[in-house]
């Protein structure tokens, strides 16, 4: 029989893309398999992201598409899980009456049993409690086929209520997974090919808080380390407040462990970091940025920036900036403050302007961008491992990654595919290098 056809669209974060994967593999088991043509769908599924205003915009729009497939075809069902869905709730039915099913962010694990419903019955379902275990955390998702790297989620939620952010608002309070079942994937991971994987959570430098063996995220860093197959290992996101002496020891004791973190400042206003609720000062971020460099002299460092945050004056940004020039960050995610629903930041006195706003993002993104060519001109004519992840974009090469999470494209054969290469690296761009397998003896492949 032919199978049912599945279309998620997914927006936002890392942990929305590994939720949609956990969905495709939950509903494999009823009978679907996902399509990348919306018009063949018999259910359509949209994992929204909240962070940021522009993100709700972008998901309406998309909505508005499926609309136009679903008055052809009656019995699409249309539901719409994530972020969004959570925070809004029944509120989406109003906004979208021709969507059938809303669920929350604790509730993945039910969509069997409700798609079900809905194909048999019919009407409409929302579901968007918390429960006190979150239980899609026990669910695998599958790597997509010949995948060299891939995603493993050991913790969901967070409690550090920093006072923009609607995460905890959607996602719940912190949750650890236990080591044993991280383990476990991991090690299913390295029998299916794959090489690298990256550690999900909000805040991993507090895992294993809410468990009762207390195992910290060392701990689990170094028993990932000793796994079989598994070459690499990188986490996101780290909260600087949380970042012990321990993690930073594993960087260069642990083999595996990429020398990159990322590393959210936000801001470099001891006033503004205040007022969003870090938990640290801008003298403590530059104390740990030094602890890492110290341990792991080569290590890369990235962050995010929030600019005009409601209170930033001038002379706050210009100590962004100034942490900026002193830090030099070798990539950088910037963002206007948008105002969440919910989130203590809401009515805060002295709003910054939009076009305040702009200019800012406009002039910390150029002196980004001369910080992340300086670095990455520096690579040139270096010697680099990379993880050969596939062919490149534009087709006819191969694509990988350093250690330090730069891209790296080059000519080579696709059956380098899964292999670490020595290359030396010919040429430097804004978000890639560009390499070169050495003809004569030189090159390592392992
Ligand atoms: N848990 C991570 C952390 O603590 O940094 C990441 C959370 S969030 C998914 C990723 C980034 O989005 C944040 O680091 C922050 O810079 C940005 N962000 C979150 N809320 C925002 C808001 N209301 N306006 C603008 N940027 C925001
Ligand atoms: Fe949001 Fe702060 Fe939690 Fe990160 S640590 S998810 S920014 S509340």
């Amino acid at each position: 029989m032919e199978k049912k056809k599945l279309y998620i669209q997914t927006f936002g974060c890392q942990m929305n893309v590994q939720d949609a994967e956990k969905m495709a593999a939950l509903l494999g088991e009823s009978g679907y398999e996902t399509t990348d043509d919306p018009g063949r769908a018999q259910l359509i599924l949209v994992n929204t992201c909240s962070i940021r205003e522009k993100a709700a915009q972008k998901i309406y729009s998309q909505l508005g598409r499926f609309r136009a497939l679903k008055e052809n075809n009656p019995r699409l069902i249309i539901g719409v899980g994530g972020c969004l869905a959570q925070q809004w709730g029944d509120g989406f039915f109003r906004k979208a009456p021709y969507v059938d099913l809303v669920f929350g962010t604790h509730q993945i694990h039910r969509l069997p049993e409700m798609v079900g419903h809905l194909e048999q019955v019919g009407g409409r379902i929302s579901a968007t409690g918390f429960c006190d275990r979150v239980r899609s955390l026990e669910i695998q998702a599958q790597p997509a086929a010949g995948a060299v790297t891939t995603f493993v989620t050991i913790m969901q939620g967070c409690n550090n209520f920093c006072a923009y952010c609607v995460v905890p608002h959607v996602r719940g309070p912190e949750e650890s997974r236990p080591m044993s079942e991280i383990l476990r994937e991991v090690e299913t991971l390295a029998g299916l090919g794959i090489r690298e994987v990256t550690l999900l959570g909000q805040n991993v430098n507090s895992y294993g808080r809410t468990l009762p063996e207390g195992p910290d995220f060392a701990e689990l860093i170094r028993a990932i380390g000793k796994v079989d197959g598994i070459e690499r290992i990188r986490f996101t996101t780290s909260h600087p407040k949380d970042l012990s002496e321990r993690l930073i020891g594993c960087f260069g004791e642990v083999p595996a462990l990429c020398e990159h973190i990322h590393l959210p400042v936000q801001s470099g206003s001891d006033r503004v970091l205040k007022r969003m609720n870090r938990g640290y000062a801008s003298a403590a971020y530059r104390d740990r940025v030094a602890a890492l460099r110290r341990a792991c002299p080569g290590i890369s460092i990235t962050s995010d920036v929030i600019v005009g945050f409601p209170g930033e004056e001038e002379e706050d940004f210009q100590q962004t900036l100034a942490l900026l020039r002193e830090v030099r960050f070798d990539n950088l995610f910037s963002f206007k403050y948008s105002e969440r629903e919910g989130t203590a930041a809401v009515g805060m006195d002295r709003p910054v302007r939009e076009g305040v706003k702009r200019e800012r993002l406009e002039i910390l993104q150029a002196l980004q961008e001369e910080h992340t060519w300086e670095k990455n001109r520096a690579r040139v004519g270096k010697l680099e491992d990379v993880l050969v992840e596939g062919e490149s974009r534009n087709g006819g090469e191969l694509t990988g990654r350093t250690r330090t999470n730069r891209i790296v494209n080059f000519p080579g054969k696709a059956e380098l595919v899964g292999k670490t290469v020595r290359l030396k690296i010919v040429d430097a761009y804004l978000h890639s290098l560009r390499g070169r397998m050495e003809q004569s003896g030189g090159t390592d492949v392992h």
